[in-house]
Parts: C-alpha cells; sequence; structure tokens
C-alpha cells in the first residue's frame, strides 16, 4: 500500500501549558484518521521559536514518548513567521497541516480537511473565522480597515478572516518555499502562490490556556508589514503627494510674492505656515520611502530566517 504521510506543524512560543492538551488533541484525531485511512501516516513537528518557559523540556519528553514527534528549537525568538517557514521547509509529508498550540485552530477539523484535498479538487483548506467574537471592538475595527486598504492597494487580495490552520499539498508547500524573501507576510504568500483553496468557516475559538503575545502594537506593525510587503502603493502616493505640492507651492510662491509687497506679518505667518507644512509633508514622503528602502537593506542582507539550536535528532544522539 501507498503510505501518505501527514506534517503537522505547530509553531510554539511559551506553550508548556497547553501542549500536552495540543498533544492529546491532536494523537486522538490523527488515531481516528489512520483508523480509517490505513494508508496515512504522521509526523507532529514542532517549532520551539526561542520559548523561555519548559516548552522545549515537553517536547523533549513527547519525542523520547512518541517517535512521530520530531522538534526544531530556535536558538532565540525569530517570531511566528520564521517558524511557520521552519515548520514547512522540515515537514517531511506529502501533505503539510500548520496550525497554533493554543487549541484555537481546533485539531477536529483536520479530517475534513484532509477529505477536500485528497479528493483532488482542492490543493488547500482551510479555516476562515466567520465572527470576531471575543475581541475587544477596536482591534476588530483596525482588522477590518487593514483588509479593506490592503485589498484595494495590492495586486494580491487578502481573505478577512483566513487563519493560518491550514492543510496544503506538497506542490503548495514547495511554491510558499520557493518565495525567498525574509519579510514573510504569510497571509500574503498564501495567496501570492495561488492554487485552488477551500475555506472552511468557523467561529472565534478562545485560547485553551496560556496566554496571547500578539499585542495590539505587534498587530499594528504586523499589517505595515502586510501592506509593504505586498503593495508599492504608499510608495507611489508619495511621488503624487509630492507633485501636487509642488505645484500648489509654485501657485503659492506667486500669490507671496505679491503679498509681501503690502503686508509682512502676514507673510511671516504664511511662510511660516508653508514651511511647516511642506517640511511635514516631505518628512512623511521620506518616511514612506525609508521604510520600504529598510525592507530592501534587510533583504539584501540576505539573513537566515532562523537558526536552530537543537532537535529531537541532534537532542536523541546526545543521549546515545
Ligand atoms: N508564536 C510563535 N512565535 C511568536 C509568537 C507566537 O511561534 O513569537 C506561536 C504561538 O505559540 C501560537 C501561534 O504562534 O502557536 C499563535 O500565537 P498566539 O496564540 O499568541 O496568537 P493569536 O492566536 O492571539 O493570534
Ligand atoms: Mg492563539
Amino acid at each position: 500500500m501507498d503510505k501518505k504521510l501527514i506534517s503537522v506543524v505547530v509553531p510554539c512560543y511559551n506553550e508548556e501549558e497547553v501542549l500536552p492538551l495540543f498533544y492529546d488533541e491532536i494523537v486522538r484525531v490523527s488515531g481516528g484518521m489512520t483508523s480509517e485511512h490505513p494508508e496515512l501516516e504522521f509526523e507532529f513537528l514542532f517549532v520551539n521559536d526561542g520559548s523561555k518557559d519548559g516548552t522545549l523540556k515537553t517536547l523533549r519528553q513527547l519525542s523520547e514518548r512518541d517517535e512521530r514527534v520530531r522538534y526544531v528549537s530556535f536558538s532565540r525568538n525569530f517570531g511566528k513567521e520564521a517558524a511557520l517557514f521552519a515548520g514547512l521547509e522540515n515537514a517531511e509529508g506529502d501533505y503539510v497541516v500548520t496550525l497554533d498550540a493554543d487549541l484555537q485552530h481546533p485539531p477536529r477539523l483536520i479530517p475534513q480537511m484532509y477529505d477536500y484535498v485528497s479528493s483532488g479538487e482542492y490543493d488547500c483548506a482551510a479555516t476562515r473565522r466567520i465572527s470576531r467574537k471575543g475581541e475587544p471592538a477596536l482591534l476588530s475595527f483596525f482588522s477590518r480597515m487593514f483588509y479593506k486598504i490592503i485589498n484595494k492597494i495590492s495586486q494580491t487580495q487578502i481573505i478577512d478572516g483566513a487563519q493560518d490552520f491550514r492543510f496544503m499539498t506538497r506542490q503548495m508547500v514547495d511554491a510558499i518555499l520557493a518565495m525567498p524573501e525574509c519579510n514573510r507576510f504569510s497571509k500574503g504568500i498564501f495567496s501570492w502562490v495561488g492554487f485552488e483553496t477551500k475555506y472552511i468557516e468557523v467561529e472565534n475559538t478562545e485560547r485553551a490556556a496560556g496566554k496571547t503575545t500578539w499585542s495590539f502594537w505587534k498587530l499594528f506593525k504586523y499589517s505595515l508589514e502586510g501592506i509593504m510587503a505586498f503593495s508599492t502603493a504608499p510608495m507611489a502616493l508619495s511621488l503624487l503627494f509630492g507633485i501636487l505640492l509642488l505645484a500648489a507651492a509654485l501657485v503659492l510662491l506667486i500669490v507671496t510674492v505679491v503679498k509681501a509687497c503690502t503686508d509682512t506679518v502676514g507673510t511671516l505667518l504664511a511662510v511660516s505656515l508653508l514651511i511647516t507644512l511642506v517640511g511635514g509633508l516631505q518628512l512623511f514622503c521620506g518616511g514612506i520611502t525609508g521604510m520600504y528602502l529598510s525592507k530592501i537593506y534587510l533583504e539584501i542582507k540576505n539573513r537566515p530566517k532562523y537558526l536552530v539550536r537543537e532537535t529531537e535528532k541532534t537532542y536523541k544522539n546526545k543521549g546515545d
């Protein structure tokens, strides 16, 4: 019988509290799947993103107990995007499913996702939350704005509410891995590579244990990252500003020269106002360009996206 391997990729940052719950649940779900489809095999690939708690210890224990458990442990915290990338890069499966450790992405949906993808009709099955229940109103408002703006100014459409809970074919994973950028915005990357995606609509689920590390500020920075990774419109906007202002300045120059002959105090006011306005706008536009420039700088340095300190293989070899 032709075996098919499913890699379950889980980024973990300070998840010691929830990991045992997650493990029990994934074992239960995968057990159900292998008894229904005996050709299926599983590997559980955890990426420890520089956790400061006992996450690594828990992963070591799990890998000793269950040989399907693999892990990649980073030398420090590189962020969820890097952790996801490392997971995809190290997964060996014919299918790869990515999901959060905190059970906000319920593993019980995996069989349904497998059915969609294995039918051949879809290359990917992903969840999409239809409600933002339990989320602060301000955050919901800014999230909605973000999707509106990015979908207006970028060629790549980003689905509102689409989550990083995805079941993908090897072909799609390889396509994602072929995108070499360091500033990774997965939501954009998933949609940029295309392929047929089935969205399963879900309600928002609360974390099973532990707490989120995404503050409002972190989310805000992440959304800017997304806009800049998938659209150059802000840069074009600053050019447009520049042209408009140049034209306005020319008109104002003529008006000011004429007025200066009659009223000195008024002129001083007008000039200082003008200087502030133009100066401010110039800095604004320069800032936008600078932000893109800094991204280019980071890309050009081409640093590794993550560094590994330990894997289950190096850990087990040490023990032998
Ligand atoms: N995560 C990570 N690195 C980080 C932050 C988070 O690998 O720097 C992982 C985390 O362990 C979890 C997933 O990313 O499995 C989602 O994080 P979290 O639940 O904190 O975010 P939220 O669900 O609130 O968006
Ligand atoms: Mg979460």
